[in-house]
């Protein structure tokens, strides 16, 4: 550890630093503004995870004077710089200020009256600017990308689907399992368009049938296959099985978020029940007027969409998938 003192003086600003301290900066002669305060808790952040340096070694420094935030923080990064290293830089930018390390941006400072988007990040030809994260879902189908629309947004994403980009090619599913199936769309197209992408793949499992249809829920009847084709082989298979309790089965949904260079996060989820013994309900599609929902005798295509949205397998693995995505995209960026 040095007992470096750093100074910096000119017409409006002062300040003495010390390195070795506990983070703390001090206004000579007056208690720290919360401003102040924030800007120092920003400035420390850039010592976390920093394995030359001491848990309890940080800088202090006293302001004799200061008339700009930029001097200050100049100040402080330089002083991180010579102790630790570290690739550290500052920079303005439409009067916001930038600690960047290497290719990486570490911190933003804005001025207090903020900047516009369109100052921040430069216009496109429409005059717009076009930032913030996008995630591409991996289907045409607009309704499914309306469910996946709420909770991206509420994450603060902005979400797209194929069809903003009609010239990717389709994608066969000739995976033998929901996760490969959906992992061999999402990293596909993530490759093809340098976008982070999620891709599910769903279908419905009978456990007496060993788990069938499962991945070949959709085409269970062969080629040109369609839901009520695909209901009446299901009714056939399980013609011979008589108690209910025999025909238990599960509404299966994998979630597959891919990006270049990561690895892909997984969830998944099922949706419990049994198969019903004639088709009930006008509601949903697919297997649900075959499939009873848990104990409540009642098949899927008569509870209405509303109730689907908040109970089915896709709703559960949205779910588990908005617990763990924030985590996941923070690591992976
Ligand atoms: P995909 O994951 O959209 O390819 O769905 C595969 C197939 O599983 C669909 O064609 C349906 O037959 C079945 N399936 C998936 N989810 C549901 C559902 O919520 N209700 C009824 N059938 C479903």
């Amino acid at each position: 550890m040095t007992e470096k003192i750093y100074e910096y003086k000119d017409e409006q600003n002062w300040f003495i630093g010390k390195w070795g301290g506990l983070g703390l900066i001090t206004l000579l002669g007056d208690t720290m503004g919360e401003e102040l305060y924030f800007l120092n808790h920003e400035l420390g952040r850039l010592l976390e995870n920093d394995e030359t340096v001491a848990e309890d070694e940080s800088y202090d420094v006293t302001i004799v004077k200061m008339a700009s935030d930029f001097h200050l923080i100049r100040f402080i990064v330089e002083m991180i710089a010579q102790e630790t290293g570290r690739d550290l830089a500052v920079r303005q930018h439409q009067g916001s200020i930038l600690v960047t390390e290497g290719e990486r941006i570490r911190l933003v400072h804005l001025p207090a009256q903020g900047v516009t988007v369109n100052d921040f990040f430069g216009q496109t030809e429409q005059g717009l600017s076009d930032f913030g994260d996008t995630i591409l879902i991996a289907t045409k189908n607009e309704g499914k990308t309306k469910e996946f629309r709420k909770m991206f947004e509420r994450l603060g994403l902005k979400v797209e689907n194929l069809n903003d980009y009609p010239d990717l090619p389709d994608v066969e599913e000739t995976g033998v399992t929901f996760e490969e199936n959906a992992r061999l769309k999402a990293e596909t197209i993530a490759e093809l368009t340098g976008k982070m992408v999620l891709a599910d793949d769903s279908g419905l499992k009978v456990d007496v049938l060993g788990g069938m249809p499962g991945v070949w829920s959709a085409r269970f009847s062969g080629p040109g296959a369609t839901d009520a084709s695909n209901n009446a082989k299901l009714l056939h298979e399980l013609a011979m099985v008589f108690d209910q309790k025999d025909r238990s089965a599960q509404f299966h949904c994998t979630l597959v978020v891919a990006k270049p260079g990561a690895d892909s996060l997984v969830v998944e989820a099922d949706w419990d029940g049994y198969i019903a013994f004639a088709p009930k309900g006008e509601e949903g599609f697919g297997y649900d007027p075959l499939f009873l929902v848990g104990e409540t005798g009642k098949t899927s295509a008569e509870f209405g969409v509303d109730y689907k949205n908040e109970h089915s397998h896709r709703a559960l693995a949205l779910q588990k998938l908005l617990e763990v995505f924030p985590t996941w995209q923070a690591t992976h960026s």
